[in-house]
C-alpha cells in the first residue's frame, strides 16, 4: 500500500504530465504490496486553474497500476493537453483491510457524489464504525465498504459545519484527525480549498520532498505558539497552543515550487533529493506553495525540529 501527492505551484504542467507522475510514483511504491489503485485529479479543461481545481474527477481500478493505466485512457472527458500552473493530484495504491478490492472501494474515498473532499489512506480506523453510524445519523450515505470513507464523509461533515468562513485546511484536518482511533497516513484534496495539500501520519511513513530552481530557504523557520496565536505566517490556531510547534519552510511567495508526498523516499528520490520527514501527528499543509508543519500534540520526549535531508 502507498501514498504519492504531487503538487506543482507556478511549475506549468499538461494533465498528461501530472497523471506519469502520478503513475511513476505508484509504481515506485509497488514493492509494498496492493490489490488495486487510484488517482483524484481537478476535473475541468478551463485555461484557469482554479476554475478546474472547483471539480475533482476520481480514476480507480482494481488491481494493477497498468489496469488503472488503462483506464485513465478511456477518460474521454479529460483533455490531456490542459496545462494547470497550480494543481494537486493524489494516487493510492490500496491494500485492502475493511471491503473487497474493487474500484468502490479503492482510494481516493469522497465526501459525496460531486467529490468536495477526497482522500487516501494506509492504514486503519478503528472507531469507523461509531463514526459511520453518527455520520449516517446526519444523511450521509455510504457507497463503499472502508473504514476510509468515514474520514471523506467527516471532514465534510465538520466543513458543512464550520463556525467561520476561513477555517483553513489544516485545522479542519486537524479537528478531523482528534476524531480518528487507529493507525493512518493520509493526504487530503478538496474543491474548497484549490491547489492546496494536507497530510498527516500516525503509526505509519509520510515523507514530503521538495523542488525549485529558486534559492529557497532551506532552513527551517521554527515559530513557537503561545496562546495568543496570532497566525501571520499561515499556521493554524488551536486551543492547546502551549504544546504546538509549528514550522513553516520556504515561506517566498510566488516562487515555483513542487512537492511530492510519499509514503516512501524511493518515490521522490528521481525528482528530488531534499526531503522531509514527517512525524506521527504533524499536519503539513501546502497553502500558497507555502509548507507549513504543524505537530498538533506533543508526545513524550522532546522533538528536534524538522530539517531537510539531503538523501544520498
Ligand atoms: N483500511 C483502508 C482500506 O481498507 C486502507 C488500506 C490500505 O492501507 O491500503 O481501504
Amino acid at each position: 500500500c502507498g501514498i504519492f501527492a504531487y503538487l506543482n505551484y507556478h511549475v506549468p504542467r499538461t494533465r498528461r504530465e501530472i497523471l506519469e507522475i502520478l503513475l511513476k510514483g505508484l509504481l515506485r511504491l509497488e514493492y509494498r504490496g496492493y490489490d488495486s489503485a487510484g488517482v483524484g485529479i481537478d476535473g475541468g479543461n478551463s485555461k484557469e486553474w482554479e476554475a478546474n481545481a472547483r471539480s475533482i474527477q476520481l480514476i480507480k481500478q482494481s488491481g494493477k497500476v497498468k489496469a488503472l493505466d488503462d483506464e485513465l485512457t478511456k477518460q474521454q472527458d479529460m483533455d490531456m493537453d490542459v496545462e494547470f500552473d497550480v494543481h494537486l493530484g493524489i494516487a493510492h495504491t490500496r491494500w485492502a483491510t475493511h471491503g473487497a478490492p474493487s474500484p468502490v472501494n479503492s482510494h481516493p474515498q469522497r465526501s459525496d457524489k460531486s467529490n468536495e473532499f477526497i482522500v487516501i489512506h494506509n492504514g486503519i480506523i478503528t472507531n469507523y464504525k461509531d463514526l459511520q453510524k453518527f455520520l449516517e445519523s446526519k444523511g450521509y450515505e455510504f457507497e463503499s465498504e472502508t473504514d476510509t470513507e468515514t474520514i471523506a464523509k467527516l471532514v465534510k461533515y465538520m466543513y458543512d459545519n464550520r463556525e467561520s468562513e476561513d477555517l483553513s485546511f489544516a485545522t479542519l484536518v486537524e479537528r478531523v484527525t482528534q476524531q480518528l482511533e487507529g493507525a493512518f497516513v493520509l493526504v487530503f484534496k478538496s474543491v474548497h480549498y484549490p491547489g492546496e495539500a494536507v497530510g498527516t501520519r500516525r503509526g505509519g511513513p509520510l515523507l514530503i520532498g521538495v523542488k525549485s530552481d529558486h534559492k529557497l530557504s532551506t532552513d527551517h523557520i521554527p515559530i513557537l505558539y503561545r496562546s495568543s496565536g496570532k497566525d501571520k505566517k499561515g499556521c493554524p490556531t488551536l486551543p492547546r497552543m502551549e504544546q504546538d510547534t509549528c514550522h513553516t519552510l520556504f515561506a517566498e511567495e510566488k516562487k515555483s515550487v513542487e512537492y511530492y508526498f510519499a509514503s516512501d523516499a524511493s518515490a521522490v528520490i528521481e525528482h528530488t533529493n531534499r526531503v522531509i520527514f514527517l512525524e506521527d501527528d504533524d499536519v503539513a499543509a501546502v497553502t500558497a506553495g507555502r509548507l507549513t508543519i504543524h505537530r498538533i500534540k506533543r508526545t513524550a520526549g522532546d522533538h528536534p525540529a524538522r530539517a531537510i535531508q539531503t538523501l544520498q
